[in-house]
């Protein structure tokens, strides 16, 4: 699109005739008079995903203890089965993938296993735009290390408050660093971080280096076994769909195959000797060697229906559609905003975004309450920032255009002032 040429709403009707991904939107369960733009915190409940939890809970009923091993869906290997589905999400073989945990369950995992602090190599180097939960696990890992985080935890500053500049990062990769642990996508502003750079530059010191991809897995391609990177985690609730609080992911290079998990259960044994029983662990040789203890099933459904979807789109169109739309949102709100108080927070280029639009505005927090009663769902993260995630699989070009009307609507109006400023418990 040229930036002189005005986009009205019926261009925007236009590109959802032409969208591919218009096929996926009846797959999902999208409430009347509602435009969910939130996608990038909890992605919306498909029917597939229904229909999944359905077909366990009835394996449940009908089977038994006998579930383990039969039926469509035998328990014992589904998590291997989730693993081989998500493998092309992540870019690595399917024995590097495990689904299991929380996120903050295998970030605590990972790190016990990869943070060895020896001689001079005694801290982790983070950044501090991350996402508390991770500090505050790697705080808790450096601490079970009889180290105190104020000195042992580096956090790379912002110049400007969003990004995190990969120079600085490498500038601060010393020979003091044991262990380095990013995000793919920084969850205010939205920037992808150069994963291969980092890895390469890590590696170039002798450094280990892992990513939190919550906010990526489902919105970017990864290519971590070929970057190298030696482990991942990540939610799969976000842009995957699974569900409130559904199990998460982890990823470990194949080349630390072998290697002592920091924390052990039975789950971490190879499969075929699990039911020795013997108190001699003997450990799993892939990524399943991480998990701790038995799976949790139900939860697991609806992840096999949300990487059926994926498989089926192909992630490299997801993200082609998401560039797309997300390019759009931008651009209307350059042509509608202007003036209002609006400013766009996230990276512009393409190659520095990850699935969502990070809009700043002073009274972000009365303006996420107008909207939720304007029937468009965002969310709000303090003080200035309304997150906005147009999602591939769901989301309209038209209801783009209808958010940036609302957005304009709400301050052109003054609609935010008969709201308190105070923020939502959940927001
Ligand atoms: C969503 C998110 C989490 C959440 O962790 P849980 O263990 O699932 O509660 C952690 N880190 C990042 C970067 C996230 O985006």
């Amino acid at each position: 699109m040229s930036k002189t040429e005005v986009i009205s709403k019926e261009k925007a009707r236009e590109f959802d005739k032409q969208d591919e991904f218009q096929q996926y939107r009846d797959e999902f369960f999208l409430q009347q008079e509602q435009i969910y733009m939130d996608g990038n915190s909890l992605g919306l409940m498909s029917k597939r995903a229904e229909t999944k939890v359905n077909e366990l809970m009835e394996s449940w009923k009908v089977l038994a203890i006998q579930g383990w091993t039969k039926g469509n869906y035998p328990w014992f290997y589904l998590p291997e089965k989730l693993s081989e589905m998500c493998a092309p999400l992540i870019g690595a073989e399917s024995k590097e993938v495990m689904i299991c945990g929380s996120t903050t369950s295998n970030i605590h995992q990972l790190v016990s296993t990869f943070y060895k602090p020896n001689g001079k190599k005694t801290k982790i180097l983070a950044d501090e735009l991350t996402f508390p939960s991770d500090i505050y696990a790697l705080q808790s890992q450096i601490k079970l290390q009889g180290y105190n985080p104020d000195e042992h935890l580096i956090r790379v500053k912002s110049r400007d408050g969003r990004m995190i500049e990969e120079d600085d990062i490498i500038s601060k990769m010393t020979d003091e660093v044991a262990l380095i642990f990013l995000p793919t996508v920084l969850y205010r502003s939205g920037q992808l971080l150069d994963i291969e750079r980092l890895t390469k530059e890590a590696h170039k010191r002798g450094i280990k280096i892992g990513f939190d991809a919550c906010h990526s897995i489902g919105a970017v391609p990864h290519q971590f076994s070929d970057w190298g990177v030696d482990f991942a985690v990540w939610c799969n609730y976000k842009y995957l769909n699974g569900g409130p609080g559904s199990v998460a992911g982890l990823y470990v290079n194949k080349k630390h195959f072998g290697i002592e998990p920091g924390l052990t259960g039975w789950y971490s044994s190879k499969k075929d000797k699990q039911f020795d029983m013997s108190h001699t662990l003997e450990v799993e040789e892939s990524a399943g060697a991480f998990q701790v203890g038995t799976s949790h099933i139900l939860s697991l459904a609806p992840i096999i229906a949300s990487l059926e979807l994926f498989a089926e789109a192909n992630i490299e169109k997801v993200r082609e559609k998401s560039l797309q739309i997300t390019r759009f949102m931008m651009e209307l709100v350059e042509q509608e905003l202007e003036g209002l108080g609006y400013y766009i927070g996230n990276p512009m280029e393409d190659g520095r975004r990850g699935g969502h639009v990070c809009l700043e505005h002073d009274e972000a927090i009365r303006i996420c309450k107008a909207l939720v009663e304007e029937g468009v769902i965002p969310d709000n993260r303090p003080p200035n920032i309304i997150r906005l995630a147009p999602i591939a699989f769901y989301t309209s070009y038209e209801e783009v255009f209808d958010t940036v009307q609302t957005l304009k609507r709400i301050v052109l109006e003054k609609r935010y002032e008969q709201y308190g400023k105070e923020r939502n418990v959940v927001s």
